[in-house]
């Protein structure tokens, strides 16, 4: 049994990955300061002995004792991270440096929630690691993916100044159960969209791609990737290669609600990248994973979840 700590515990990936730690035998601190996160979203693990919740901001220092550290903590969806952008930076950064600190002193493993946004809008397809990627560096998306870029650094720094064992995943659009039903992003705005009859919002003329990820898969590669031999480092890309446009999105989510809702279409946001894809060649090398679960598949089970909450 090892004593891990989940930052942003209580979102949407951090909920499920605490579920499964505590699943696996381990004794789990969750670190939350409830922004986008819910104690709805962790309820049913209350009364488990070896499960702990703390009110805590990322961005102050944290003193706990633990052996493994996953930092999730990190508003994911665009109008979440836009809404106080100075203070996603501060989340990132200050998040990352007090995380990688407090894993320092203790000596233990670290995993840092990276993101696809590090490359931007690519010129490179699929996106491999090796990309370096095209980010704007002050747009309205920057607050987010410069954080994210920063923390990777800070990451490898540490790796680098004092050998800490770090672990960094770019993660893929995910989705699933657990999902803020108003989070504005594209997976659950399209179904709660579908299933009230209201217009499916699709931005610009849809065809820009994105690739999803169900989110138990997405927890497979993480808990993988942390427990992977100590000098293997990342980053690494983890998330479903099928790739599809937004237009193909919303006919796949329009015929499984069986819906009569209309699709209209709606300014592209500012820097919204046109195509994404992972490349996870490195994931299945050095982790042996690779997505198992199909779009329309996973699509089904978060339809069933938001039925259930909306
Ligand atoms: P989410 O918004 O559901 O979860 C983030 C959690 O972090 C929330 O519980 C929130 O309350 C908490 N949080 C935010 N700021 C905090 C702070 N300063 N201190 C403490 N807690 C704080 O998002 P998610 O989809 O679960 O994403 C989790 C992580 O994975 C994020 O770091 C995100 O950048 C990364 N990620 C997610 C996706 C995706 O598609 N879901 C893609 C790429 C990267
Ligand atoms: N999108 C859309 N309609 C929506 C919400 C999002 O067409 O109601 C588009 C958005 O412009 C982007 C894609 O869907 O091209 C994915 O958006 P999301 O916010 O889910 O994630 P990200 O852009 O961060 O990949």
């Amino acid at each position: 049994m090892k004593k891990i700590l989940v930052t942003g515990g209580a979102g949407f990936l951090g909920s499920h990955l605490c579920e499964r730690l505590l699943s696996d035998g381990h004794d789990v601190l969750c670190v939350d300061n409830f922004f986008t996160g819910s104690k709805q979203n962790i309820a049913h693990l209350m009364g488990n002995p070896y499960f702990e919740v703390m009110r805590h901001d990322v961005t102050f220092p944290l003193y706990v004792e633990v052996d493994q550290i996953y930092n999730l903590a990190c508003p994911a969806s665009p109008i979440h991270y836009q809404f106080d952008p100075v203070q996603t930076t501060k989340t990132s950064v200050h998040g990352a440096i007090n995380m990688l600190g407090l894993a320092k002193r203790v000596k233990a493993r670290i995993l840092q929630a990276s993101t696809s946004e590090v490359y931007g809008d690519p010129e490179v397809h699929p996106q491999l690691e090796s990309y370096w990627g095209r980010v704007n560096p002050i747009g309205i998306r920057s607050c987010y993916d410069e954080g994210k870029r920063c923390a990777e650094t800070l990451f490898f720094d540490y790796w680098r100044q004092y050998q800490l064992e770090i672990k960094v995943m770019r993660i893929f659009n995910t989705y699933g159960p657990r999902m803020h039903p108003n989070d504005g992003r594209v997976v659950s705005n399209f179904i709660v969209q579908a299933l009230k009859g209201d217009d499916i919002t699709i931005y610009g003329d849809g065809s820009q791609t994105r690739s999803f990820c169900y989110v138990d898969d997405l927890i497979d590669g993480m808990v993988k990737l942390m427990n992977s031999p100590a000098d293997f480092t990342g980053p690494v890309n983890i998330g479903n290669p099928g790739e599809f446009t937004m237009l193909q999105l919303a006919e796949c989510v329009l015929s499984l609600v069986k819906s009569k809702s209309k699709i209209v279409f709606m300014p592209l946001p500012q820097d919204d990248p046109k195509q994404r894809q992972p490349d996870i060649s490195l994931a299945k090398k050095e982790l042996d994973w690779e997505p198992k679960v199909a779009l329309i598949d996973g699509l089904q089970k978060a339809i069933t979840y938001f039925e259930k909450v909306i």
